[in-house]
């Protein structure tokens, strides 16, 4: 594996390479879920490019960029032996200059949710991904539903600019005990690591009624807050279409379930498509 830190050397890396190219972009802190990504790049593709990049743009002003997890090295050597061809890790100063031309992320879709509670986090997240799917000429990019939103933004920036690229969604990796996986989940202490099961139990509570025949809304979220109980604080919970805007009945087939809640000190995020 190379591992690259300069625009110019995944240039050279890239023409050292033939085939598909197969690019996952990850903030680091690597765990199953990045591995799920990266295993199902490397099936698909003939070379496998991997990101780690904690991109500053779309960490909003006291969010966690200086405390977010870093591993370079625990992380390296897990692309290598998942046989990553191309690990880039850039510095800053080779992503941004100063003055930038910035991508927007749509009025309403952009700005509900995730969005409306971290405005500006997709516009950053949207510029990065632009620069990254242009640098690597990937043919194929892997994303987790585990961010829905995100996956469904950089899908309509993909439509938007007729990007030359495939966006291949990946479903969410948990713990056995349910717990969607993510590098925050590393501040959690033994205490709120369970409490922080309430997310996924809210869906699953969700599911479960929905599976005995409920399709109000209301009733839903009604249920998901009772188990949510456990967290310090839920920032939403939200039933909706594919388009992200809300519904009142659920359908299967077009249905997202999503939560946020605090958690100690991490803000966790977790959903089930439907
Ligand atoms: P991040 O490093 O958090 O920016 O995530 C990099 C990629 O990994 C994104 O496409 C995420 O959606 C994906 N990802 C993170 N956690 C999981 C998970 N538990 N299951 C599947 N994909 C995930």
């Amino acid at each position: 594996m190379e591992i690259v830190r300069t625009i110019e050397a995944l240039q050279e890396a890239k023409q050292r390479q033939q085939g598909s190219i197969g690019f996952v972009p990850t903030m680091g802190a690597l765990h199953e879920g990045h591995l799920s990504l990266i295993r199902q790049a490397r099936a698909e593709n003939e070379v496998v490019i991997v990101s780690i990049f904690v991109n500053p743009t779309q960490f909003l002003e006291g969010e966690d960029l200086d405390a977010y997890p870093r591993r370079e090295a625990a992380d390296a050597k897990i692309c290598d032996v998942a046989g990553v061809d191309v690990l880039f890790m850039p510095t800053i100063d080779q992503m941004y200059e100063s003055d930038e031309l910035c991508i927007g992320a749509p009025a309403k879709r952009g700005y509900t949710l995730e969005g409306a509670k971290r405005p500006g986090h997709f516009d950053g997240m949207l510029q990065i991904v632009m620069k990254l799917l242009n640098l690597t000429g990937a043919t194929r990019a892997y994303f987790g539903k585990k961010d829905a939103q995100q996956l469904a933004l950089i899908q309509q920036m993909v439509r938007t600019y007729f990007l030359p690229v495939e966006i291949v969604p990946c479903p969410i990796v948990r713990d056995a005990d349910g717990l969607a996986l993510s590098s925050r989940n590393t501040y959690l202490d033994a205490d709120e690591r369970q409490r922080a099961l309430c997310l996924s139990r809210s869906l699953k509570a969700a599911t479960d009624l929905i599976a005995s025949g409920t399709r109000d809304v209301t009733t839903i979220r009604t249920r998901m807050l009772e188990v949510l109980a456990l967290a310090d604080r839920v920032e939403y919970v939200a039933i909706v279409d594919r388009a992200f805007l809300p519904i009142e009945t659920v359908e299967i087939g077009g249905t997202i379930l999503l939560v946020a809640a605090w958690i100690g000190r991490p803000r966790l995020i977790d959903n089930v498509w439907l």
